[in-house]
């Protein structure tokens, strides 16, 4: 066995803002982004502090280096590359390991880079860890927190519909993430959907991916550009600017489609593809809004979806006011337990893995 130097904790602190970075990729192969060093040794800031994350310290504390990790099986594919399920050969410890290829221009990774912060410096129980990444010959490879009933869009498969009891367990989650993305750490996180809402057999719910798959996406095929596009809200889709309710408008479509089984500007009997790439761009940003059936839902959940789905970004409430809402509050002393539904569920999500 060879004997590796444990990997020194880091701390990454995120500027509240974007600030302009200079960035360039050394002779030795490390990229180097402002104060951060990203190579296939692992990603340092130059400024470490010797701090220690409560939460995860243990985790924080492993080796992490590729040849630490076994695969297991592929557990997703992307646009951007494979998730993997691997174990770290010495402590026998899952994480999920996303591989993406970046053959791509200096601004993209810049954006990557800034991802690999904003991951990296997460606290936030709701939202996914990534406890390492690698880049070595245009590859990135994150170690991400295994989520062991996978996604949202992989649960809906095999549910079709989530019932509101559920669904507020799994909204007041995500909402909690989004709080902390946007109050604490100041960031829009501009692709939350279905992939992107992680589930594992506690009931746990937590957000993952910060533009990566999106910034991937945008070099990939059409068809999944067009998964991204399918819960953009209307001012991204104009070019508009856009801020942290442009993410509330994408959490009400999820949560609509969680509760109707399909995506609601396409009607259930249709085919997909019955709204070609365009004109679903079209209808999102031209005509009124989807809003839940008054006749089969409660009007609490109404009033929730009309809380996020709205035209225009002022009318949308915000993450935090959403977490007060009628909607969130009429479950949270029901006991509802999530976990439970994950257990019932298990042998056919893990099938469909
Ligand atoms: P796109 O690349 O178009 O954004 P996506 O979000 O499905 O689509 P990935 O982020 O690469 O693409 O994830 C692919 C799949 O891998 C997810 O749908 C999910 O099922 C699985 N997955 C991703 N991350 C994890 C994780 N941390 N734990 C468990 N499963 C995961
Ligand atoms: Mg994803």
């Amino acid at each position: 066995m060879k004997s590796k130097k444990p990997l020194k904790q880091l701390k990454l602190s995120v500027p509240a803002q974007e600030t302009p970075i200079t960035n360039f990729l050394t002779a030795s192969g490390t990229f180097q982004d402002g104060d951060l060093l990203l190579n296939q040794k692992g990603l340092r800031l130059i400024s470490e502090e010797k701090e220690a994350r409560p939460s995860d310290a243990k985790e924080v504390d492993l080796q992490f280096s590729l040849e630490d990790l076994e695969t297991i099986k592929v557990i997703g594919k992307g646009s951007g590359g494979v998730v993997q399920l691997v174990r770290h050969k010495w402590v026998g410890k899952l994480f999920a390991l996303k591989v993406i290829q970046m053959n791509i221009q200096e601004t993209i990774r810049k954006q990557i880079v800034q991802e690999l912060k904003i991951n990296q410096g997460s606290q936030c129980p709701h939202v996914v860890v990534c406890y390492h990444s690698f880049y070595h010959n245009g590859v990135i490879s994150l170690v991400l927190e295994y989520m062991d009933c996978g996604s949202l869009a992989d649960i809906l498969k095999q549910v079709k519909i989530i019932l509101e009891p559920y669904l507020a367990v799994v909204c007041k989650q995500v909402l909690k993430g989004l709080v902390y993305l946007h109050h604490e750490r100041h960031v829009i996180h501009r692709d939350i959907k279905p992939s992107n809402l992680l589930v594992n057999h506690k009931g746990e719910v937590k957000i993952t991916d910060f533009g990566v798959s999106a910034v991937a996406s945008s070099m990939g095929q059409r068809d999944t550009f067009v998964g991204t596009y399918n819960y953009m809200s209307p001012e991204r889709i104009r070019g508009n600017t856009y801020d942290y309710s442009s993410d509330i408008w994408s959490l009400g479509m999820v949560v609509l489609e969680c509760a109707i089984g399909h995506f609601p500007y396409i009607p259930s009997e249709q085919e997909e593809g019955w709204l070609s790439f365009y004109e679903l761009l079209e209808t999102i940003v031209e005509q009124p809004p989807p809003s839940a059936p008054p006749d089969q839902f409660s009007p609490e959940f109404c009033s929730f979806i009309s809380s996020c789905i709205q035209k225009d970004p002022r009318d949308r409430m915000s993450s935090l006011d959403l977490l007060g809402h009628p909607f969130i509050k009429k479950f949270e002393d029901k006991d509802v337990d999530l976990g439970i539904l994950m257990d019932s569920l298990e042998p056919s999500v893990d099938s469909a893995r």
